[in-house]
């Protein structure tokens, strides 16, 4: 089959159905939860404002915008290289600069539900993963691996999802032998959650502080946070679109993350 013919193939499927679109995009708005950072470092991301110029009145009286003022990283969105200090050197690590073609790619879903509602700390091991490739097959070169949680589910209250106690957030994530093996030995084109960022709740207490963040970036990979509707896709099979907004000199953005999956 050519790639032309693969095209066409896959044109028919999203006109007649057979392939299905899933929104893996939370909505972006006032309410979006945000990440909270301890009171002694730099201020939070601002709440999302969404300011109306004008809507079919006096000021225009034809049509209706707004503007906004929100975080790169608020809401469903991309962690680029440049949102770390081990990824600050890499001349395509800003979402400007980031190749295209990694825009659009195939994705590995973990299923982690059960242990994450079981545990809201629960972490996911190599052991689990490489279970995982055992029934589900070997992730490959260039692929995304998504964490299913279901801790979408809480999105709409910022307090479940942070889910913070006086001892921190508790939030199911990966351990750093993870990431390290996603990249050094599967080449993954990246690691995306469910929570509100790509590191457990408690990531900032490891070894390697917040180490989904350490080691995707410094191997110049890509995270992805606050996915939604995973439950949706199958374990192997979904194509992730994730684009980030093309901000100059941008270290992430929100994104509208969409899966193409079988429809049956
Ligand atoms: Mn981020």
């Amino acid at each position: 089959m050519t790639a032309t013919d693969t095209l066409a193939a896959m044109a028919l499927g999203l006109l007649d159905g057979s392939i299905r679109v899933v929104d893996c995009s939370a909505p972006l708005g006032p309410d979006t939860p945000l990440l909270k950072l301890p009171p002694e470092l730099a201020d939070d991301t601002p709440k999302i404002e969404i300011h109306e110029i004008s809507r079919y009145g006096d000021r225009g009286p034809f049509w209706a915008w707004n503007w906004l003022k929100l975080g790169e990283h608020s809401g469903t969105h991309y962690d680029a290289p440049h949102h770390w200090i081990t990824g600050k050197d890499y001349p395509d690590g800003s979402v400007d600069t980031v190749n295209p073609q990694f825009f659009v790619a195939p994705a590995n879903v973990i299923d982690c539900s059960r242990e994450a509602a079981e545990d809201p700390d629960f972490l996911l091991t190599v052991e689990h993963v490489k279970a995982w490739e055992a029934e589900h097959g070997a992730i490959k070169e260039g692929e995304w691996v998504l964490m299913r949680t279901d801790w979408d589910q809480y999105n709409t209250d910022e307090a479940k999802f942070l889910n913070a106690d006086e001892t921190g957030p508790h939030t199911p994530g990966p351990t750093a032998e993870v990431i390290q093996y996603l990249m050094d030995e599967k080449k993954a084109l990246g690691w995306g959650s469910q929570c509100i960022g790509t590191d457990a709740g408690a990531a900032g207490g490891f070894a390697i502080p917040f180490p989904a963040h350490n080691l995707l970036h410094k191997a110049n990979r890509y995270g992805l946070a606050s996915l939604t509707n995973l439950r949706e896709l199958p374990a192997k099979g979904a194509i992730l679109i994730a684009a980030p907004l093309k901000i100059v000199n941008g270290t992430g953005s929100p994104i509208r993350a969409l899966a193409l999956v079988p429809a049956t």
